[in-house]
């Protein structure tokens, strides 16, 4: 439920509502909109209509249960789109923000040599994995925190803020001492010990889309973020599974309006493990662009085929500088500006 408060309600009716919420057994979260503050009204379902005992509360406009099951994170709760913030950047506002970096950190030259390039190029954000999600247990998995250090001192000289994954709930302290954002990779989307812990982890989360996950799954996994205390979750479409092969999986661009419509939380694509094939990558950051996308996470290493993980997909520097170009010209047409 949703207890909408008059655009002139006061601090204390606000606090009024909140109470008998808590009275009830909910839990009120406030979302202060440009117009209006709401009250959401969440917690387990008792089966009891509360609507009466709202409407005659003082300050209150209306109330209206909520449509979804995912709540915090609907567009009915809250209809301007969120913008998170990292330092002077704001990912959801008219700036398309491109993250970029290798798949993996894997020597202090080449985080560093990647970072200078993507930053010339417009990238504002910078990626890079320490721990590494691999499917098999023989393949590199990650610096660890040495990769950490590595991030930090490539942000130290560039100014750019990093991204890295975080795969389990006893890292999430550790990681964020490094990270400006922490990434939930596609195979734990639904790692929901994970997801709790990244409620109170302080910082901007990145959730990728898991590889077999429907809209609204993906959406209760945001959900899962935000009613744990943290409402700075940025949501990527990394491609899913389907019976293609062409591709390493299929993006599904479609997600971006679907998302925009169902949710104010910002929306970013990953054209990289969406294609799994380098020179697919342009295109799709385009198609991205176009379709009103609020940015890019994209794979660059400056020698692709010496990457430990994920060379084929990923950009040497002149293709992503080629890459940022065009994402430009597009981004323009929607509106929207690229560093
Ligand atoms: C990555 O970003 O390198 C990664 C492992 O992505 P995903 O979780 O989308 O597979
Ligand atoms: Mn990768």
């Amino acid at each position: 439920m949703i207890v909408a408060m008059k655009s002139d309600a006061t601090e204390s009716e606000i606090e009024g509502v909140c109470e008998h919420v808590r009275a009830l057994g909910y839990r009120p979260h406030q979302i202060k909109g440009e117009e209006r503050t709401v009250v959401a009204v969440v917690g387990k379902a008792q089966g009891v209509d509360h609507t009466s005992e709202f409407i005659n509360y003082p300050g209150v406009e209306n109330v209206m249960a909520i449509q979804q099951p995912f709540k915090l994170v609907s567009r009915q709760v809250k209809s301007s789109k969120t913008i998170v913030r990292i330092g002077d950047i704001a990912i959801g506002g008219d700036e398309l923000i491109v993250m970029a970096g290798p798949c993996s950190v894997e020597s202090r030259e080449q985080i560093l040599e990647t970072a200078r390039a993507v930053k010339q190029s417009g990238a504002r954000i910078l990626r890079g994995g320490a721990f590494k999600p691999r499917t098999s247990p023989y393949d590199f998995q990650g610096l660890e925190q040495e990769g950490l250090k590595l991030l930090a001192e490539a942000r130290r000289e560039t100014g750019l803020p990093i991204i890295t994954e975080v795969m389990s709930a006893e890292d999430v302290e550790m990681i964020a001492e490094y990270a400006d954002i922490l990434q939930v990779g596609a195979r734990n989307m639904q790692n929901f010990t994970l997801l709790k812990k990244l409620g109170r982890a302080g910082r901007p989360v990145l959730l990728k889309r898991g590889m077999s996950s429907t809209i609204k799954e993906f959406l209760m996994s945001a959900e899962y973020i935000v009613a744990h205390g943290n409402p700075d979750v940025i949501l990527c479409e990394r491609g899913i599974r389907t019976f293609e092969t062409a591709t390493r999986n299929t993006l599904d661009l479609a997600v971006v309006p679907v998302l925009n419509e169902l949710t104010h939380l910002p929306v970013v694509i990953d054209p990289s493990h969406a294609t799994g094939k380098r020179s697919l990558v342009a295109p799709l950051a385009k198609a991205a662009a176009a379709i009103g996308a609020d940015g890019l996470i994209v794979e660059v290493h400056p020698t692709p085929d010496q990457a430990l993980s994920d060379g084929a997909q990923s950009l040497d520097l002149p293709m992503f500088e080629a890459m940022m170009q065009q994402v430009r010209r597009y981004a323009a047409i929607e509106g929207r500006y690229v560093a």
